[in-house]
């Protein structure tokens, strides 16, 4: 890889970030990558116990942690409410501001076609932006950038109206406890309200040593999903993340995804 590459990763939730870019972003600021998140609420519906306020707090710090163990940029929330996401103009121009400021070569959210409201929302704001980003007289106080970023989808298992397909698949083997980690910080998440909504709560153990094996128990099996599934572009790993290219933002010439993802 000849340049250090810049991603910006949009998720809607305090936690989606990690959850579809933490290794790449592991790997990534490993090489001298500058990595930054964004979270488009503020998570403060995720729990059952929680008022709204204090748990807005909570996952802040949470994404605090994430940024001192991984070495990324940021992990940035604005300011919506969990579950109220909508793709309205003001929202627009928050993310068209990020992705100008950031200066990414690649951005990467969710698909348009998800069970969440949120991410719905945040995937159409992105693609909403992804044009605009490059016109000078949207936001004109901030310039387009020097160069048009690429625009890519995290995975998911949704098949209607179409079956995600990778066309990138990053080996995360090497970064599986650093990965897990990372998804440890969010402790009002993965210990707390998921256990809670999935009916697992007395499956999580109360010692931290002991949560964390849960939790890889419970999280890599679907990175090794993502590498089976994307077998095509890499037979020997075991743990992946995987990304499909948006049709909208820059075309990569041939072999240049492979360079970017060269980790
Ligand atoms: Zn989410």
């Amino acid at each position: 890889m000849s340049e250090k590459k810049r991603f910006l990763v949009i998720g809607a939730h305090p936690d989606d970030a990690d959850l579809m870019f933490g290794g790449t972003a592991l790997k990534a600021v490993r090489k001298g990558c500058k990595v930054k998140f964004i979270s488009t609420t503020n998570g403060d519906a995720g729990h059952y116990n929680e008022t709204r306020g204090n748990l807005a707090i909570r996952r802040a710090g949470e994404t605090l942690e994430v940024v001192n163990r991984s070495g990324i940029e940021e992990y940035e929330i604005l300011d919506s409410h969990d579950g109220e996401l909508v793709p309205s103009l003001e929202n627009r121009k928050k993310i068209i501001t990020r992705i100008r400021e950031f200066q990414p070569d690649v951005v990467i959210s969710h698909r348009l076609y998800d069970y969440h409201a949120d991410h719905r929302a945040t995937a159409q704001l992105v693609q909403d932006s992804a044009y605009l980003v490059m016109v000078p007289l949207i936001c004109p106080n901030i310039p387009v950038p020097e160069k048009e970023p690429i625009y890519m989808f995290s995975h998911d298992f949704f098949k209607q109206p179409a079956l995600f397909s990778p066309a990138i698949a990053v080996n995360i083997d090497d970064v599986l406890d650093e990965k897990i980690q990372l998804l440890d910080c969010h402790v009002s998440q993965f210990y707390e309200w998921l256990p809670y909504i999935d009916g697992k709560m007395k499956e999580v153990p109360k010692s931290r040593e002991g949560r964390v094996k849960w939790l890889a128990k419970e999280r890599l099996a679907y990175y090794r999903e993502q590498a089976a599934n994307a077998g095509n572009l890499c037979s020997s790993m075991k743990h992946a993340e995987t990304f499909e290219l948006s049709e909208y933002g820059r075309k990569p010439k041939n072999g240049e995804l492979e360079q970017i993802f060269d980790f």
